[in-house]
């Protein structure tokens, strides 16, 4: 007699299989000496679609066993054909060595469609903290230009970035206008920087002490799994539940 498990037809597992399409490298801005900002175009559409959050997948010409690397989308959806990426340089990294050293403006990339669902409820109603380090910023500024644009933010929300140095915080020009316009509680965390008036050390002491009294918050944690390892240790000791913690990890 044959057992049951002999008999169910097992599909055999499939990857992902995403279309690639031609993307355009419009634009470079050196941000940092190790991070890159590149505007990226689709030629071929009118319109590139995404939520404020997702990630692209690039697909590169490397001599590598897996070639695609993921990249969050750093803009906000404006309904047109371009988006940016923020990436920055690993040591000895493949995709980033490529990107680096032989992408120019004008280069064509292998991009796909919008991936992912680490984005915004439709309306946020709950206190939101986001929580990040470095490139981890990518998604927060997509979903923060948004929201706000889109008016769809009612709640306070709190961004803590960490960095070495003043040199570092990404975007910061955007971040200290939200502060000023919406009243985002911006936090740039300097660990290096001892001159530094704002914040300074890890990350971690500044969200676990503005969240101290435990009050009910959904966390957005982005970036290096080191980062957010501890980050997810911190919150679940301070009581916080998984299902309020979203988490897009980088590596
Ligand atoms: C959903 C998602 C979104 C992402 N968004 C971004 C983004 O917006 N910006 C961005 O710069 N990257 C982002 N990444 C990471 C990116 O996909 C690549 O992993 C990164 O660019 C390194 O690729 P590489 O080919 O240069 O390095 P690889 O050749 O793949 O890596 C070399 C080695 O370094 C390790 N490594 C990779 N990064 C680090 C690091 N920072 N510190 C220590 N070790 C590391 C790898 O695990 C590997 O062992 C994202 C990843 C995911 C999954």
């Amino acid at each position: 007699m044959s057992s049951l498990v002999e008999n169910i037809q097992v599909e055999p597992r499939k990857g992902p299989k995403y279309l690639f399409f031609d993307v355009e490298v419009t634009r470079i801005v050196d941000a940092t000496p190790t991070v890159k900002l590149f505007d990226l175009r689709v030629p071929g559409r009118d319109s590139y679609r995404f939520q404020a959050g997702q990630f692209v997948q690039i697909d590169f010409p490397i001599d590598a066993k897996v070639t695609r690397r993921s990249y969050s989308i750093a803009s906000a959806p404006d309904g047109g054909n371009s988006f940016q990426l923020c990436v920055g340089r690993v040591p000895d990294g493949l995709a980033t060595r490529y990107l680096f050293e032989d992408v120019k403006v004008g280069s064509i990339l292998k991009g796909s469609d919008a991936l992912g669902r680490f984005v915004l409820p439709d309306v946020v109603e709950k206190e939101t903290c986001f929580i990040s380090t470095g490139v981890g910023i990518a998604p927060f500024r997509s979903m923060l230009l948004d929201g706000y644009a889109r008016g769809i933010i009612k709640a306070p929300v709190s961004l803590f970035f960490g960095n070495r140095h003043e040199s570092d915080i990404l975007y910061r020009d955007d971040f200290e206008h939200m502060r000023r316009q919406f009243g985002l509680h911006f936090f740039p965390v300097l660990s290096r920087q001892h001159d530094w008036h704002g914040p300074q050390g890890h990350v971690h002491v500044h969200y676990t002490k503005f969240f101290a009294d435990k009050r009910p918050c959904t966390f957005y944690l982005c970036g290096w799994r080191a980062m957010l390892d501890d980050a997810r240790a911190h919150l679940t000791e301070m009581g916080y539940d998984r299902k309020d913690v979203k988490i897009e990890l980088y590596d």
